[in-house]
């Protein structure tokens, strides 16, 4: 798959080659053509665009598409003329072409593939001379200070500190494994740091699999510009290498856990949402990311385990998963990666915690309608206050009767904004075909009341009011079932009808659901468990007990809204063990509350 460039504000031209003023201006004079829409057709295409066109067009092989765009970044010069003038757009961070291109490198044969080998190579030993070894001994820093490449001595001193600080907090504070070492690559015992004339902000370039782990593990260096200036960087100089420090480190740190070409469910969304959420951690004070929040928030219903343009801008949920859960809860999505694909290691880390991805994703679709002018810092995003509002897919205003149609494939969220004018009392009455499949969120913004949300599951039934004249709601529906495979797209439809409500909805509490029925483990990885609170719960404990009573495992629950509720069960009992295949039970209970027992059967 061609890895897209973003386009939306951070695609520009580096500086070419900073001691030929002539190209210089050649490239500023792009970007300002790339910036006017009305001209943007004369305007040369980029190198990306260029190379995406050939290779889609068999002009050249993938091997070369990679192979060229690791050349441009290190060695424009060296490029084919065909593409030496194309301008080179700014990628955000290429370490996942970078890691890419190095899974491509097995496959590739002849003199493509000692092409490619020479450019996933490190940079050259004569072109960076010097060294300095990090204060806390963690990093070799290479560098010049001749010719283009060259760095000032207090920037690359700067980089030193600041590489064992992002260590430090990751490694010593965080918990985290420190990378895996690099068995002497680059000719030192310490990790490995290249500063150069880079025309991305940096990459964390995998080198080899860590031995006896069979290709899951690897060493990697990292590159980094030499001095983060040019017309490219969204944030400049010290702040671009802090942020970039960081999240370079962050992807190092990944590759000791799981490279992510070795998973057959595409992880790269992990990658990159962690990385930009380590930014926030250990510089909350450099905001580089909210260009990939604005991009994130002008496109929200990507399917969110697909790498896309708007994959850097899951940097978002990451910070909600702090916020909400703890720190460690993304420690433990990393620990999980180890032996498990992303969706299950995802899942795990929630579960301990007393969540799972289908409840995840319907908080983060409140949280993000709580931005901008909505923004409430303390219950969602510390920064929320700073983003732009979320645009919702459709407007819409209610009057007495509204219906909404429209469809979703796995893990996409469509968002609705519905105006409610004349106020009143509304009941949302979802018609889904497999409820199972869904959650929805209403977001509430009434002025004459502070902003309020609801998430209900399935088809169950939400009464939103009374609501003062002038309201809005965000209407936010996730289809929360699991793709078989990174890009199957399975969309179904769902309809919404909101209706003025007279009457309160019958509460019938308890356990609803249990599907699918019988449960087979190895075929459906979860049962999903829904039940119906009628007021909000602080804990409600879940069993699921042997037909004759004994406990296989027990979960608090916490923080459960009122409405419909679910919680996936990985069937397995306390010890980690599937159950055997027989009749169980599964029973709630809360502090003042104990709902009745429901019965369900497992096969294998
Ligand atoms: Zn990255």
């Amino acid at each position: 798959m061609a890895l897209r460039v973003c386009r939306f504000g951070c695609a520009s031209v580096k500086k070419i080659n900073r001691e030929d003023s002539l190209k210089k201006h050649f490239g500023i004079l792009i970007f300002i053509l790339w910036l006017a829409p009305s001209v943007r057709a004369l305007e040369q295409k980029s190198l990306s665009e260029k190379l995406g066109e050939d290779y889609l067009s068999g002009q050249i092989s993938r091997t070369l598409y990679l192979a060229y765009h690791l050349i441009a970044a290190e060695n424009p010069e060296k490029l084919p003329a065909a593409y030496r003038n194309c301008p080179i757009t700014h990628d955000i961070c290429s370490t996942l072409r970078g890691g890419e291109a190095r899974a491509h490198l097995d496959s590739a044969s002849g003199a493509e593939k000692s092409l490619l080998a020479a450019a996933l190579s490190r940079p050259d030993v004569s072109r960076l001379p010097l060294r300095l070894i990090s204060p806390k001994g963690n990093f070799c820093l290479h560098f010049t200070t001749a010719g283009s490449d060259s760095a000032t001595e207090a920037f690359v001193a700067e980089a030193a500190r600041t590489f064992d600080y992002v260590y430090d907090l990751l490694i010593h504070e965080m918990g985290y494994h420190p990378p895996p070492d690099d068995l002497g690559g680059g000719g030192t015992p310490q990790l490995d740091v290249y500063i150069m004339q880079f025309s991305l902000y940096g990459e964390t370039r995998f080198e080899q699999s860590v031995p006896g782990s069979n290709g899951q593990r690897y060493t990697s260096f990292i590159i980094i510009d030499n001095d983060f200036f040019g017309s490219a960087f969204k944030t400049q100089g010290v702040d671009a290498l802090h942020v970039t420090a960081a999240h370079e480190f962050f992807h190092m740190v990944q590759g000791g856990y799981r490279y992510f070409p070795s998973t057959s469910m595409d992880s790269r969304f992990l990658f990159e949402a962690s990385s930009v959420w380590f930014e926030e951690v250990a510089f909350d004070e450099v905001n580089d990311y909210l260009q990939y929040v604005q991009t994130f928030l002008n496109y929200p219903s990507n399917p969110f385990h697909v790498f896309s343009n708007t994959t850097y801008g899951l940097g978002l949920y990451m910070i909600m998963l702090e916020k909400r859960h703890h720190r460690n809860t993304i420690r433990r999505i990393w620990q999980g990666l180890y032996d498990q694909e992303p969706l299950p290691a995802w899942n795990a880390a929630l579960a301990h915690d007393g969540e799972q991805i289908g409840l995840s994703l319907a908080h983060f679709a409140v949280w993000n309608g709580f931005t901008a002018g909505h923004a409430d810092t303390v219950k969602f995003y510390p920064e929320a206050d700073l983003y732009p509002p979320l645009t919702t897919k459709e407007k819409a205003v209610f009057m007495s009767t509204l219906v909404i149609e429209g469809n979703a494939s796995e893990l996409v969220t469509q968002y609705y904004c519905i105006e409610v004018p004349m106020g009143g009392v509304l009941q949302i009455t979802p018609s889904l075909k497999r409820p199972a499949d869904w959650m929805y969120s209403v977001a509430v913004y009434d002025p004459a009341k502070s902003d309020s949300y609801k998430i209900t599951a399935g088809n169950g039934r939400q009464i939103v009011g009374p609501l003062s004249p002038g309201s809005e709601l965000q209407l936010a529906i996730t289809n929360i079932s699991w793709p078989t495979f990174s890009y199957a797209r399975n969309a179904q439809s769902f309809t919404f009808t909101l209706s003025a409500a007279f009457e309160q909805p019958s509460a019938e509490e308890g356990i609803y659901a249990l599907s699918p029925a019988p449960f087979v483990p190895a075929r459906d990885q979860f049962m999903q468990i829904q039940f119906i609170l009628a007021s909000a719960e602080e804990t409600v404990t879940l069993y699921i007990l042997s037909e004759n009573g004994r406990k296989l495992i027990e979960r608090e629950l916490h923080g459960l809204p009122p409405g419909a509720n679910c919680y996936f069960w990985d069937g397995r009992d306390a010890n980690g063990l599937i159950v055997p295949s027989g009749i169980y039970l599964c029973h709630l209970r809360s502090d003042n509350k104990s709902w009745p027992l429901r019965k369900f059967a497992v096969m294998q």
